[in-house]
């Protein structure tokens, strides 16, 4: 059983093919969803689905570029959602120096930030991280204020030579659909150095289909074309990366 830990099933495209979209999921041998939020409203559409379905699970949490565009209110408004039972993580959150290049815009990706890990540190719960063209904040801020229930550094785009630095931080790291891409060094190399008990596999859906779908909206069931391409790289077998990167998955969301 794979367990896709990053998807948007909240995302509107999905909306009329929820069912569909988690039978396609069960019959590819993806039993285990998480799906992430980037706002307050997504967030509570991640828990009505949830709520649906055994084995699917919902993050909350206000992603970077949502951050700039939101009423710190909306912190407040998170914090009632994170005693769901079906809640097992505060996400996504981070930085996303891409997008926002506005200095004060970069001043209040940071405050959601940290206010962010604070309100998962009060809560036990791990912290799904947004990391885009800022390696160097991200790792700063995560330093110092370690979330202490642990994480993961979605669709890791970092270095390989980063990757310690944040598994020694408690991390663990997340591949997707880039670990497919033809053309795709640094994921390839990542995919072959992060330790096995530390590696998850994610979808990002409706983002970053894997190859050779490129183009095509993503969904959870494509996830076994990501752990084959892990399993390639490793030399290991795909049930083999199935079996650890599902039992990763189920320590850090503890389900
Ligand atoms: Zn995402």
């Amino acid at each position: 059983m794979f367990f896709d830990t990053h998807c948007h099933l909240n995302d509107r495209r999905y909306q009329k093919d929820i069912k569909g979209y988690v039978e396609r999921a069960r019959e590819a041998g993806v039993n285990y969803l998480l799906v992430v939020a980037w706002d307050v409203g997504s967030s509570k559409k991640a828990i009505k689905i949830a709520e649906k379905f055994p084995n699917v699970y919902a993050a909350v949490g206000i992603h970077p570029t949502d951050a700039v565009k939101t009423p710190k209110s909306d912190i407040q408004e998170l914090e009632l959602l994170l005693t769901h039972p079906k809640v097992v993580a505060v996400g996504e959150i981070g930085l996303d120096y891409h997008w926002i290049k506005n200095p004060k815009e970069r001043e209040i990706e940071y405050e959601f930030f940290v206010a962010q890990i604070e309100l998962a540190n009060k809560y036990k719960k791990p912290v799904i991280i947004h990391m885009r063209d800022a390696t160097n904040d991200t790792y700063e801020i995560l330093k110092n204020n370690t979330p202490k229930y642990q994480g993961v550094m979605h669709s890791y785009s970092g270095s390989k030579e980063m990757v310690k630095r944040f598994t020694d931080l408690g991390f663990y790291i997340s591949l997707g659909g880039p670990v497919t891409f033809l053309n795709a060094r640094e994921p390839k190399e990542v995919a072959l150095v992060v330790p096995e008990d530390k590696l998850l596999i994610e979808t990002d859906a409706p983002y970053l289909t894997p190859h050779p779908y490129r183009g095509k909206i993503n969904e959870s069931a494509k996830i076994p074309l990501i752990a084959t391409a892990i399993a390639a790289i490793r030399n290991v077998s795909v049930e083999k990366v199935e079996e650890f990167t599902t039992k990763n998955a189920k320590r850090l969301f503890r389900i």
